[in-house]
């Protein structure tokens, strides 16, 4: 069974549904207000323990009730965590999104005990980062402790894979340097590099630009166009499947969730694990919500036999 390691954020996420936005000093009605678990690292485990992976997350919680449903939706979904750490007199993450009729959102996000997590919490988790097969960390926890840690799983020659979501100008080259694989969609590649995404031609010029920042293997997700796989081995892109989908959110965390799940230790399998991983998202477009939509290891092994 493939050994993951998640550092990252989570959230809680609680969604206004208005018919439209209001305007700058408007009072206005929502028509729904639910609420469930976000965050993009706290996704991305719950996807590789979905798909069948012995998952970790090491992130940090408030000392709130939010914390405690965070906790317990990450078991509920089997994900270990044992390093989700209560931060005293801080507030848990809290994204508020407000989503109108026609499906589009603004999101506010309330980072809280995510920033709390320290290269100290990692110390702690050392065992864990020196025996477990891989590493996924993004960009909503802080930037020197995802260092910190690929530096050590390096060290201990684990895969490290780099979500650099949200996009940011500029990575740090220490980060960089212990970097495996990095994985962004178009916007955020395009972010990092300062080139529109059109085609395939600058998917190649993209990539090209990311391998010159020091990491050997690249995947920019593509949306509905798929993913586009750029190592020294294969370059090529890996279709989306055609499906009627309803709602996108945590496609790009299924697909990290399910490519580290599915890559071999010598990552010499990288076309087949973004097969697998786009299986996947294919079947999570199809539902709504970002945690309940990731399908189980059995639902993306059926819809594989399926179509063979
Ligand atoms: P999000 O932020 O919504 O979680 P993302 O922008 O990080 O997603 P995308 O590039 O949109 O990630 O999608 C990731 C993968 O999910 C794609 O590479 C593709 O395989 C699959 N996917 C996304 N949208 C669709 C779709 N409409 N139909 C089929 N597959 C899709």
């Amino acid at each position: 069974m493939k050994k993951i390691v998640v550092i990252g954020s989570s959230n809680v996420d609680t969604t206004l549904h208005v018919k439209d936005f209001p305007k700058p000093g408007e009072t206005i009605n929502a028509t729904d207000v639910t609420t469930a678990g976000g965050g993009k690292g706290a996704n991305q485990a719950i996807a590789a323990a979905k798909s069948g992976a012995e998952t970790y997350f090491i992130n940090r919680v408030g000392e709130d009730s939010d914390g405690g449903y965070i906790t317990h939706q990450l078991k509920s979904y089997g994900v270990d965590t044992t390093y989700v750490q209560t931060t005293i007199g801080a507030k848990t993450g809290h994204a508020y999104i407000t989503l109108n009729e026609a499906g589009q959102n603004d999101i506010i996000i309330d980072h809280g005990a995510n920033y709390e997590l320290t290269v100290e919490d990692l110390k702690a988790a050392s065992d864990l980062i020196n025996n477990w097969d891989c590493i996924i960390a993004q960009f909503e926890t802080p930037i020197d402790v995802t260092t910190s840690a690929f530096k050590m799983a390096k060290k201990a020659g684990k895969v490290t894979i780099l979500n650099p979501a949200p996009a940011i100008d500029k990575i740090p080259a220490d980060l960089l340097k212990y970097t495996d694989i990095i994985m962004p969609n178009e916007t955020e590649s395009a972010k990092i590099t300062g080139i529109p995404i059109k085609d395939n031609s600058t998917l190649a010029t993209n990539a090209e630009k990311l391998h010159l920042l020091g990491v050997k293997n690249v995947i920019i997700t593509y949306g509905d166009k798929g993913a586009y796989i750029s190592t020294p081995d294969v370059e090529t892109l890996v279709p989306a499947y055609k499906v009627d989908a309803t709602d996108t959110t945590g496609a790009g965390d299924t697909f990290i969730g399910y490519f580290a799940s599915n890559l071999n230790a010598d990552m010499s399998n990288f076309e087949e694990a973004a097969k697998i991983a786009s299986r996947a998202s294919s079947i999570a477009v199809q539902r709504l919500g970002a945690q309940p939509s990731i399908p189980t290891e059995q639902e993306v092994k059926q819809a594989m036999e399926d179509e063979e």
